[in-house]
């Protein structure tokens, strides 16, 4: 029976199986190699998991969700219509689907799966990884290390010994890992990343400088003008490399403008950001205590990195070109394939994390006076991914006049805003009256993966120190709880597999719809009612053709490569 190999990532998963030593990707129902991690529930209560429920995550937002993996391991819950859902538990449902489109695709029951985790997962983190697995009908005795996975994908442990450095930039983070492959077996030597940098930011930066020529502010745009304005960057972004100049119209508040993408203005826009993915790269270079002439290799991963710009720094800061002839969107689900066949030969190839780090990212919240209907900003303090025993120590003043209390909150989480993110506890410290922003209060965080965090508050005009134990161990689950859970997920389930390519077209119609105005909107209306009324006849042969041109006029309203 066939063993696969599953990337679980934070935007899109994948999968694959290795059969005669060739690996396979796997189609999903729509015929697509990358699903996105999006899972949600629809008007009927079924079950509704990557591109279609990505289709509905602007416009049904209550039942629909993404980007869980960033909460795996903690024992926050996510509201999806009207349960509760862990992580783990949203996870499974993911995995759940590419089970079966596994089985559709091999022809027969797949019940083990090899899965990839980011290097810096802990061990909570790998267990719940394990548990979705589980909770989704997969043993999974074996997880691999994300970068671990792309090396065996480029074949670097076909090689005696060697180091690499792996730079993988998602949708939301960027990770970097140094391995050191000796003996058969892959070290993750040095993992260092920065989790609020991946390719929505490109995204927001661009949106931001569009803002900022037409002097806008973003609540000046409507919804719909904001979600419009953010699938036209998205899709310039990945069109950027290959082609410049691309002249978009934009609709921003009661005006409407042209604007040109061209690569100086996307140079400009995202050199800050580019700039930033050194520093991490530094790090772990420095953490590993290797020279970059002892690089063997620099292994390129994840779909930000197909940006040409991202390419070429990379190129220029180690004075060669980086490995990326392989897929970045898959390259991890091939190399968990790999693994996973070597693993049906118990030939798996041993992965080990030698570094402890921080997971998540610990902070706390501030006032943004500039826009205080945000609800507080999270300040992150010991950034996730950080290496343990930490101990970082930020400054803040008073917010408001003759306060007479700083509370700190304590969150943990990778979100902009802390009620995003998941409260861990709070304390409270009295400070002298007087002016707003005279009082500054040291906060200081220490962290030694004994699952004790100690938040120490010193009151800096009279040096008085507050302490307290934040104790922060998400239990996994009981026997029991493990029932309920696989109980409550059997009852969710999906449409017939055949009607997913109908589902996801009118998901995509209806985002379409929302987004239009005026005439376009009621020719999308009038084209959807036709296919609804295709569909109840019930003629494969009609709705084939009517799909068909249905897609290609909506690909004319967007760009087709926004998912
Ligand atoms: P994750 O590891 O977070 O699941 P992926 O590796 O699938 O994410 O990468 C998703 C990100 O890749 C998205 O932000 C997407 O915009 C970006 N991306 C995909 N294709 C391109 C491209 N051609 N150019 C730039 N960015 C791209
Ligand atoms: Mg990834």
């Amino acid at each position: 029976m066939a063993v696969i190999g599953i990337d679980l990532g934070t935007t899109n998963s994948a999968c694959g199986v290795l059969a005669e030593g060739e690996v396979t990707l796997i189609p999903n129902r729509l015929g697509e190699v990358l699903t996105p991690s999006v899972v949600g529930l629809d008007d009927s209560g079924k079950l509704v998991v990557g591109r279609t429920a990505k289709e509905r995550l602007i416009n049904h937002s209550d039942s629909t969700v993404a980007a869980f993996k960033r909460l795996m391991g903690t024992d926050h819950k996510v509201k999806l219509g009207r349960q509760l859902f862990s992580a783990t538990e949203l996870s499974a449902l993911v995995l759940r689907s590419l089970k079966e489109d596994a089985e559709a695709y091999l022809g027969e029951e797949v019940t083990e799966a090899v899965i990839s985790v980011p290097a810096y997962f802990n061990d909570n983190q790998r267990h719940a990884t394990k548990l979705a697995g589980e909770l989704a009908g997969l043993k999974v005795e074996r997880l691999i290390n994300e970068p671990t996975a792309a090396a065996i994908a480029y074949g670097l442990h076909e090689k005696r010994e060697g180091n690499f450095l792996i730079l993988d930039m998602g949708g939301g983070t960027f990770d970097v890992s140094i391995l050191e492959f000796f003996d058969g077996v892959m070290e993750v030597h040095a993992s260092a990343g920065d989790n609020f940098l991946g390719g929505e930011d490109f995204v927001e930066a661009m949106i931001d400088s569009v803002l900022r020529e037409f002097e806008l502010d973003r609540n000046t745009l409507t919804p719909r003008q904001l979600q419009n304005l953010y699938m036209q960057m998205e899709t310039a972004k990945r069109r950027i490399s290959q082609q410049s100049g691309q002249c978009l119209e934009l609709e921003l508040g009661s005006r409407k403008a042209e604007w040109q993408v061209t690569a100086e203005w996307f140079e400009k826009v995202s050199t800050p950001l580019m700039l930033r993915t050194k520093r991490p790269i530094e790090r772990a270079m420095r953490d590993a205590d290797l020279p970059p002439q002892k690089l063997d290799e620099v292994v390129l991963v994840g779909g930000s990195t197909r940006l040409a710009l991202f390419r070429s720094m990379v190129g220029r800061m180690f004075g060669r070109l980086p490995s990326c002839h392989l897929d970045p969107d898959t390259v991890v689900a091939m190399g968990a394939a790999i693994q996973a066949g070597l693993k049906s030969r118990n030939a798996a190839l041993d992965d080990i994390v030698l570094t402890d780090v921080c997971p998540y990212t610990l902070g706390t919240g501030i006032i943004n006076q500039d826009s205080p209907e945000q609800g507080e900003y999270f300040l992150p303090i010991i950034e996730r991914n950080t290496v343990v025993p930490i101990s970082v120590v930020r400054r803040v003043w008073t917010a408001h006049e003759n306060q007479t209390e700083v509370r700190v909150d304590v969150f943990q989480g990778e979100n902009r805003l802390v009620k995003k993110n998941v409260y861990l506890g709070e304390m409270s410290v009295p400070v002298p009256k007087g002016p707003k922003g005279e009082e500054a209060v040291d906060i200081r965080y220490s962290y030694d993966m004994n699952g004790l965090l100690e938040v120490d508050v010193t009151v800096v005009s009279s040096g008085k120190t507050f302490n307290k134990l934040i104790e922060f161990t998400p239990g996994a689950l009981s026997e029991e709880e493990k029932a309920s859970s696989l109980e409550k997920l059997a009852r969710l389930k999906f449409h017939p597999r055949e009607d997913e390519q109908n589902r996801a077209l009118i998901a995509r119609g209806e985002r379409l719809y929302e987004s239009s105005l005026g005439e376009q909107r009621d020719y999308i209306a009038q084209l959807l009612g036709n296919f609804d009324r295709i569909l109840e006849g019930q003629n494969p042969a009609e709705i084939k053709k009517a799909r068909a041109s249905l897609q290609e006029i909506l690909d004319r309203f967007d760009g087709e490569d926004w998912i």
